[in-house]
């Protein structure tokens, strides 16, 4: 990914404020990156200079240096840079030809520089402009704040190695990771809100929960769930099932290798060669593991003829695909090379869409509450250098999209050019229980595979009609969803998916008999129960069950065995009393059904 922002230097940046006049964060942000070149370059003049964009909550910037950074180096450029911040330099902008530019910065031996400007040549521009605080001066189009007083409270967080211009043939950079904001009290609270992303790392409760694993004689990227995960999973699947089923969608398997016939006619092949794995031989012909479930729902669908009576047609399938990730981007279960995608494709005419669309995100919004998450959507339109389909065929598809948003009355964004080569669509971000955005569903309406592949059906008129193919995903991978729900959940999974609901525990060797009767009880009932009956003590037993998550605890006493009670104990809560077996069992019930979500721990 390339990640120079769009360079224009004839385009005028609004120096947009937010709704208390204050400069925006990411031009906050981004004039922190400056501050914090500066002070790289005083303490390191053997430093040279990548790209410093503003990102989400923060910066970066890519610096080459002979020798790795340290964190002491991180504590010396904090400490410059507040020297930049309290002498409050103007940022000064100043125009260059790229001869001169090329020139300026190649004295300087700042050769990424020089090379962005030769490649803005190659593009027709022959003027660029330049930021100068101090005595630095860097190759940018702004915006910045006006002077570098104006920068609140900032921190150096991490660094890590990245390619130049994320490529891995060319020069491995040092990118220090920082993070801005207006105050002192934002930054505490964001620095707050990382270490308890840390506490939740779904890598670290995976280890912990015995959750699953990644192997490296297995190999990167393949995840391995373990029989507590799978069992959530297996709800998961369950519950996903079920829901389609009531609106009307229909199974489908598809097989996991297919020649490389069926991607030439997909266009798999001419456009996303990079992300499938090598073929393989199969009788003389080239065959690929599936990138992608698309093909196969079309051969289903092709397979008989289709009048307008027959359609919508809601193929669904949770089908595991495989796609080449750079093996530095692997993270744990978030980016792996083999997922199991909860896909559909909806094979319907042109005036169906809208209620198609309408319906999926009544689905949407359904599992994502029921997950716990709320969300905002973006109808992506269509990009602007490449794409495929008519103004026509854009125009339909994306007011389907829209009208659909409008009925269900989703508040959304336009991501203006942000659509697919082949596709308008809406992007639903995710917010988890820390306030922090993760990818989720997306609704695509298809203008490509239907005239690749001929996709028709009889209209009323007896001709012949295009298909209209919307691609649609909820859960997204199940590996990267559940990887997220178990950071969104910090481990501590609501009732109706934690692998264990309930554990009994006995407090004497007299109890045990009692125990197991209450677990078979729960266990007939439907409830995931086990029964602790070793000989600990019953305060060794309750930590462990702590340890573990999970949602309740019996405890059973000779006491209770002879009045036939039991006393429930929550996760992290107090022991809280005597009740029947059947009253526990109907206030389970009920927060079972209700999918409810025991609170987050209060934060600090
Ligand atoms: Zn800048
Ligand atoms: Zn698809």
């Amino acid at each position: 990914m390339l990640e120079i922002p769009d360079y224009d230097p004839n385009e005028t940046i609004a120096e947009e404020v937010d709704a208390q006049g204050r400069p925006l964060l990411s031009t906050v942000r981004h004039s922190t990156s400056h501050v914090m070149a500066t002070a790289v370059k005083r303490l390191f003049p053997e430093a040279h200079l990548g790209v410093g964009p503003a990102i989400e909550d923060g910066f970066y910037y890519d610096i080459e240096m002979p020798r790795p950074f340290t964190p002491d180096d991180l504590a010396a450029i904090e400490a410059e840079m507040a020297k930049i911040i309290k002498a409050d330099e103007p940022f000064v902008k100043k125009m260059w030809s790229t001869a001169e530019a090329i020139e300026h910065f190649g004295k300087q031996g700042e050769r990424f520089k020089v090379e962005i400007i030769q490649d803005l040549e190659k593009v027709g521009v022959t003027e660029v402009s330049s930021f100068e605080n101090g005595e630095f001066f860097d190759l940018c189009r702004g915006p910045h704040v006006k002077r570098t007083g104006q920068i609140g409270a900032y921190k150096l967080l991490s660094i890590a190695g990245a390619y130049w211009r994320g490529k891995e043939s060319n020069p491995q950079l040092q990118r220090i990771y920082g993070t801005a904001w207006h105050n002192k009290a934002d930054l505490d609270a964001y620095l707050h809100r990382l270490e308890e992303a840390e506490k939740r790392d779904h890598r670290k409760l995976g280890r912990m929960l015995d959750l699953f694993s990644v192997h490296d004689d297995v190999g990167a990227g393949l995840v391995f769930w373990h029989p507590k995960l799978g069992m959530v999973r297996h709800l998961i699947e369950s519950y996903w099932r079920d829901e389609h089923l009531k609106r009307g969608y229909e199974f489908v398997y598809t097989p996991h290798l297919a020649s490389e016939r069926i991607y030439t006619t997909s266009g798999h092949l001419q456009n996303y060669a990079d992300m499938m794995y090598a073929p393989m031989d199969i009788d003389g012909d080239p065959y690929r593991v599936k990138p992608m479930n698309c093909p196969g729902h079309i051969k289903i669908f092709q397979s008989t003829q289709h009048s307008y009576r027959d359609l919508p047609q809601r193929f669904a399938e949770l089908g595991t695909v495989y796609r080449y990730e750079r093996s530095g981007v692997l993270h744990g279960m978030l980016r792996v090379r083999g997922f199991t995608q909860d896909d559909s494709h909806i094979f319907c005419t042109r005036e169906q869409l809208a209620d198609e669309i309408t319906g999926i995100l009544e689905l949407i919004h359904t599992m994502m509450s029921d997950f716990g998450y709320t969300y905002e959507a973006f109808l992506a339109t269509r990009p602007k250098d490449k794409s495929l389909g008519t103004d026509d065929e854009w125009a339909w598809a994306t007011e389907a999209l829209r009208e659909a948003l409008v009925r269900r009355g989703v508040d959304y964004k336009v991501d203006e050019g942000g659509g697919a080569f082949y596709a308008p669509k809406i992007d639903i971000k995710l917010y988890d229980a820390l306030g922090r955005g993760w990818q989720g569903p997306t609704v695509q309406v298809d203008l490509n595979l239907p005239k690749r592949f001929g996709v028709t059906y009889i209209g009323a008129d007896g001709k012949e009609h295009e298909v209209a193919i919307v691609h649609r995903a909820i859960l997204g991978s199940l590996e990267r969803f559940v990887g997220g729900l178990i950071e969104h959940t910090g481990g501590e999974f609501p009732l109706w998916l934690a692998p264990e609901q309930v554990r009994v525990l006995s407090i004497s060797e007299p109890s045990a008999e009692y125990a197991t009767q209450v677990r078979d009880a729960l266990r007939r009932e439907g409830l995931r129960a086990t029964a602790d009956l070793s000989a600990d003590k019953i305060g060794a037993k309750v930590r462990l069950a702590e340890t573990e998550k999970i949602p309740f605890m019996l405890v059973v006493g000779e006491r209770d065995a002879t009045a036939r009670v039991v006393s429930p104990r929550r996760h992290k809560g107090k022991p809280e009393g005597t009740c029947t077996v059947e009253e526990f069992l109907a206030r389970v019930r009920a927060e079972i059904a209700a999918k409810k979500r025991p609170e987050p721990p209060p934060a600090g």
